[in-house]
């Protein structure tokens, strides 16, 4: 095995992981927005469930609701703002999953336009774009 191959699979087998790894973080970013919008979801549940057992229990003896109930209420919010920044930025990532697939998809149908099977006229002998209906040297129409 010459040198030069054997650095050229070096490369190709070290780039491969490289984006193995890179995945893998994205993929764990992803795993722990969910599992965080999971906790803060249950977090909320919680919360309010608290929140309403308080109330109920005012209610039952007639008491008038005190001030330090706003703190409950508040701490729901906050919650409620968590878990919506946590949604968003699961769109932002999913968005930048999507822009990163679109791009790469792209590429390939580029890659795949200039290094597909080259046609060439069955008159002259010039070389045809995939496009060409006719020659762009003699005119004959292309075939096919
Ligand atoms: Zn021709």
């Amino acid at each position: 095995m010459s040198k030069d191959l054997w650095s050229k699979i070096s490369q190709t087998i070290k780039t491969g992981a490289e984006t193995l790894v890179q995945e893998t973080k994205e993929l764990t970013k992803m795993g722990r927005l969910k599992v965080e919008l999971m906790t803060l979801e249950n977090e909320r549940n919680r919360k309010l469930q608290e929140l309403g057992r308080k109330v109920y229990a005012l209610y039952k003896v007639g008491a008038a609701f005190p001030p330090e109930l706003a703190q409950d209420f508040q701490a729901v919010d906050e919650t409620e703002k968590r878990i919506e920044e946590t949604n968003r930025e699961i769109e932002d990532l999913k968005a930048e999953d999507e822009a990163r697939e679109a791009a790469r998809l792209e590429e390939e149908k580029a890659k795949g336009e200039t290094s597909g099977p080259k046609a060439y006229c069955s008159q002259c002998g010039a070389e045809l774009r995939p496009t060409d209906v006719f020659c762009s040297q003699c005119g004959t129409k292309v075939a096919g």
